[in-house]
């Protein structure tokens, strides 16, 4: 019998599929993250049995755990915030880190990885909707640093993330992702760094995410289920 993942995953892929095809995008473009945060190995084993190979962490400790338990051949996104102290074990367990939210953690982050021997990709993550409780740069002050973070010599920078405030509905969340998108292009135009990789959507948006240029999504709760518990006092 198929599990609930496997299933889960082949509904989200069409999904995915139909909104690249309504955005008029290849569906390669679109990378899905499944963020098995809070489940456990045999979950993402599931989803590995379905073909899947692309999974999302949040709390490093965690993450830690499970990695070992799995096939090497994954790709893990590490896309919680990231403490200074953990920076060094994050490299080496993650391919990709999606929110690096100051300059301060981005030349943190290229010092750590020079000393390890890596080039590491990472997005940079963007408050959007100016809330104090979210990481993230602001706007503003991504425009002023830009040139010094594409100067730091190990981080290959992919583009922009965000977490968007929550509203009442997937559509309410359109204007952010396009917010992020123009922001974007525009730090491309001044900077001649094309950014071409937007992470922005979650179980709730990923539609209209991918509509608005998203070529990262971060699904949990739609491939995995309900969270039992919080990770980090941030999203559920
Ligand atoms: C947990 C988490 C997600 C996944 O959220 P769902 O609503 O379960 O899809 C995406 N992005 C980040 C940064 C998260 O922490």
């Amino acid at each position: 019998m198929m599990s609930d993942v496997a299933a889960n995953l082949g509904e989200i892929k069409d999904r995915v599929a139909a909104a690249c095809s309504r955005a008029a995008r290849d569906v390669d473009s679109v990378e899905l993250v499944a963020v098995s945060k809070t489940f456990p190995a045999d979950a993402v084993r599931d989803a590995v049995a379905a073909g899947h190979a692309c999974f999302g962490e949040s709390k490093l400790q965690e993450a830690e755990g499970k990695i070992d338990l799995l096939p090497g051949h994954l790709h893990w996104h590490f896309i919680g915030g990231v403490q200074r102290n953990k920076v060094r074990r994050i490299l080496q367990k993650f391919e990709v880190i999606h929110a690096i939210d100051s300059l301060r953690l981005a030349s943190y982050t290229d010092e750590i990885a020079k000393e390890l021997g890596l080039f590491p990709k990472v997005f940079l993550q963007v408050n959007v909707g100016g809330e104090a409780s979210k990481g993230g740069f602001e706007p503003e002050t991504i425009r002023a640093e830009i040139d010094a973070l594409l100067a730091l010599e190990r981080l290959e920078i992919l583009g922009l993330m965000t977490i968007p405030p929550v509203g009442p509905d997937a559509e309410s969340a359109r204007h952010w992702f396009v917010d992020l998108r123009n922001l974007r292009d525009e730090l491309a135009r001044e900077s001649g760094v094309p950014l071409s990789f937007l992470s922005m959507g979650m179980s709730g948006d990923f539609e209209v995410a991918i509509e608005e240029g998203a070529t990262h999504v971060r699904v949990g709760t739609a491939i995995f289920g309900k969270r039992a518990y919080r990770v980090d006092g941030e999203l559920g």
